[in-house]
C-alpha cells in the first residue's frame, strides 16, 4: 500500500514508525484504515490543522511483545492492532474529545479516547463499546 488513503493521511503514516522493520499490513484492516482516514479528515477540518501520526497499524508480534519488551505500556486488546486507532500529538482539548465522540456517533461506532502528556490516542472499535482513558489508566 503506498499513496494516499484521503487527502492528508498517507500510507507510509499506517505503517508504524515505531515498528520498525516491519512493514506488514493485514488486508483485513483496510476497511478500518479507510474509515480512519475520513474520520480524522472530519477532525483535522475541525481543528484546522495537521494531526500527525506517531503509531497507527501495529502487528500482533509488535504490539504484544515488540512494545513490552522495550518497556512502552500497550493492551493486547489495543485497537493498534485492527488499523482502527491513531497516536497523535495533537493537543487533547475538550473540543476535540467531544468532536471525536460525535463524529463516531455519526459513523455508529463506538470511541476509544486516550488523554496522555504528550497528545491522545484516537481509535474506534465496535466490540469494546466506548473507552476513554489518561495515561494512568490503561484498558
Ligand atoms: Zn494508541
Amino acid at each position: 500500500m503506498v499513496g494516499k488513503i484521503t487527502d492528508n493521511f498517507n500510507w507510509y503514516e499506517c505503517y508504524n514508525s515505531n515498528a520498525n522493520g516491519y512493514k506488514y499490513f493485514d488486508l483485513q484492516f483496510y476497511d478500518n484504515v479507510l474509515q480512519l482516514s475520513k474520520m480524522l479528515e472530519e477532525l483535522r477540518e475541525y481543528t484546522g490543522e495537521p494531526i500527525n501520526v506517531h503509531s497507527w497499524y501495529r502487528p500482533v508480534y509488535y504490539n504484544d511483545v515488540v512494545m513490552p519488551r522495550k518497556g512502552y505500556h500497550t493492551s493486547t486488546r489495543s485497537d493498534h492492532k485492527l488499523a482502527s486507532a491513531i497516536d497523535t500529538s495533537i493537543n487533547p482539548t475538550v473540543g476535540v474529545i467531544n468532536k471525536w465522540k460525535s463524529i463516531c456517533n455519526r459513523y455508529e461506532v463506538s470511541y476509544s479516547i486516550g488523554v496522555y502528556d504528550w497528545g491522545m490516542h484516537l481509535g474506534f472499535r465496535n466490540d469494546l463499546g466506548n473507552r476513554q482513558w489518561t495515561q494512568d489508566w490503561y484498558k
